[in-house]
């Protein structure tokens, strides 16, 4: 008589009995063994990524280093805080009394200038689940727009709903600057858009149990909310907070020996005033004294001069020439750019103020009509040359480079 040779059930007694060499296995204990099977996978995956996170500062550094040009003072402070980040994850299974309190990130620089790629970058890395939210789109519950808690679903939703890896993981919330309250007068008139959102943040940031609707938004009331612990969760926010620069001045000027800033005022570099950048400047530009307090970590991004520029067409891991190389080696076709084409796209990008942003909008314009004709010839090798790429920029539209 056939019989389970896991449960020991026979024929009579299951739906089905699936044969094997020398046994049996029936329908129930074949799904319980798949999802042992699932369980033991999972282990160890989590298994690998506590390998991953242990890379010292150092090492996170110089993995940076493969994708984002210069922000050397920006990378080593994100280092340092991503490296105690992930040692307080895993310091939580020890039993003393000194706990390691949330470092959360706050990244000061111009747009363009990589604060985005940084925050990408080491959630690459770190193979956890990241997310991008643009504050401006952020209102308290109730106006229109995204609510606070938009944030975690779009995390839960980078993690395929596994809530374990969604509460480890990164959210990069940009243009923070655009909810600072209006104005230096701190209580008299209260700025909805501004303050009440940084109210509903400064929850998230401070580690809560946050009820979250898995689909978001309010489209769908009935929805089962998930509880997300933010406890673990890395916020890095980014904002070019625009003037701020006067208020560092002012600040400098009336108080030479100050917070973070030991220096003359004679002495100070007065092209790249963000560099002094300090929490009380970012209190005049508007943010709240709470906020501030929960990011502990503040660094600011240089603007990117000429050399950084052409560093990034060709340098990173993945350069936007590199991304080019590929997609026509696809086609089986080697790509060249003269050297003086690379040089004319970083004056463009100068000219039109375009920053590194710009870079891959006037790439394209240089290179959609050699994308569209050469995949249809029979050519080995393709040279962009300086006149080819001056004639390509002269027929796009300036116009619409700019917006890009
Ligand atoms: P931000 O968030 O500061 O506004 P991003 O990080 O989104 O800027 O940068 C826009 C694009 O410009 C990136 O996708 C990247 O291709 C390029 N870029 C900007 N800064 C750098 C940098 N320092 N190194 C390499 N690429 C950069």
């Amino acid at each position: 008589m056939d019989k389970c040779s896991f449960c020991g059930r026979n024929r009579g007694e299951v739906n089905l009995l699936i044969a094997g060499v020398s046994g049996h296995i029936c329908e129930s204990c074949a799904k319980q063994a798949y999802d042992i099977v699932n369980e033991e996978v999972k282990r160890d995956d989590d298994f690998k990524l506590s390998e991953v996170k242990l890379l010292k500062p150092r090492e996170i550094k110089a993995f940076l280093d493969q994708y984002v040009i210069g922000q050397k003072e920006a990378k080593k402070v994100l280092s340092v805080a991503v490296y105690n980040h992930y040692k307080r994850l895993t310091q939580e299974k020890t039993n003393d009394d000194v706990e390691i309190e949330k470092s959360n990130i706050l990244l000061v620089g111009r747009t363009g200038t990589g604060k985005t790629l940084l925050a990408r970058t080491i959630a690459r890395m770190l193979h956890v689940p990241f997310t991008i939210v643009d504050a401006t789109v952020l209102t308290e519950a109730g106006y229109v727009g995204e609510d606070i808690e938009s944030i975690l679903t779009r995390l839960l939703q980078a993690a395929d709903y596994d809530l374990a890896s969604a509460e480890r993981g990164i959210v990069f919330i940009d243009e923070l600057d655009k909810i600072a309250r209006k104005g230096d007068n701190p209580s008299i008139t209260r700025d909805v858009s501004g303050e009440g959102v940084q109210q509903g943040l400064l929850k998230l940031l401070e580690g809560a149990i946050v009820n979250v609707p898995p689909q978001g938004g309010r489209k769908h009331p009935d929805q089962k909310m998930i509880p997300v612990n933010t406890k673990n969760i890395l916020f890095i926010t980014g904002g070019a907070f625009d003037g701020i620069e006067r208020k560092i001045a002012q600040r400098l000027n009336t108080k030479v020996v100050g917070y973070g800033v030991d220096k003359d005022a004679g002495s100070l570099d007065k092209d790249n005033l963000l560099q002094y950048v300090a929490p009380q400047d970012l209190r005049s530009f508007g943010l709240i004294p709470e906020i501030i307090g929960r990011m502990p970590v503040l660094t600011h991004l240089n603007p990117l001069d000429r050399d950084a520029l052409r560093l990034i067409l060709t340098e990173p891991k993945n350069s936007i020439i590199k991304q080019y190389n590929k997609l026509f080696e696809m086609d089986g076709i080697h790509l060249e750019f003269e050297k003086d084409v690379l040089d004319y796209i970083v004056d463009k990008a100068v000219e039109f103020k375009l920053g590194a942003r710009g870079l891959r909008s006037i790439c394209e314009a240089i290179m959609v009509d050699a994308m569209f004709d050469l995949p249809s010839e029979k050519v080995e090798n393709y040279t962009v040359t300086l006149d080819y790429a001056k004639q390509k920029m002269e027929q796009a539209s300036v116009q619409r480079l700019r917006i890009a």
